[in-house]
């Protein structure tokens, strides 16, 4: 079993369709939704946990696209220019996921990208413009 986070974009038909009942049903996957962004009648966003095989994941996601859903493993969206980073903090008091992290003794920015949920607020928090990270 894995987890592994994606970011699904739904074309503006697509409210009727139990895309997720078949996931779960189909193809043994849980779902964990943690961001929405969903407007009846417009295109819609997701961030999903999808947690299996990777196997039934990634026939899950062939499912997903050959219904018209676009979908991105979630690093794709994150861009970072990790080698300008001057360890400064700000980012780390914003991201209450847990993704940008420093630690003793070296206090080094480490930045996990598994643990983002692409809320978007360490873009304005860097004053050297390092992120890059978009959910839409
Ligand atoms: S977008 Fe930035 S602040 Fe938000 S969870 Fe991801 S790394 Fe943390
Ligand atoms: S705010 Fe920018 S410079 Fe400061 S630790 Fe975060 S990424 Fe590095």
């Amino acid at each position: 079993m894995i987890k592994k986070r994606f970011i699904l974009n739904f074309p503006p038909d697509s409210g009727d369709k139990p895309l997720s009942y078949h996931l779960v049903r189909d193809y043994d996957i849980r779902i964990n939704i943690l961001k929405a962004e969903v407007f009846p009648g417009k295109r819609g966003s997701l961030l999903l946990e999808l947690q299996g095989t990777p196997a039934n994941i990634e026939a899950g996601v062939t499912y997903l696209t050959s219904h018209n859903v676009e979908v991105e493993p979630l690093e794709k969206r994150i861009r970072f220019q990790e080698e300008k980073c001057i360890d400064c903090g700000n980012c780390v008091a914003v991201c209450f996921a847990g993704a940008l992290t420093m630690t003793a003794p070296d206090w080094k920015l480490n930045f996990d990208k598994s643990k983002c949920v692409v809320c978007e607020l360490c873009v304005p928090a860097c004053p050297l413009h390092l992120f890059d990270i978009k959910f839409q």
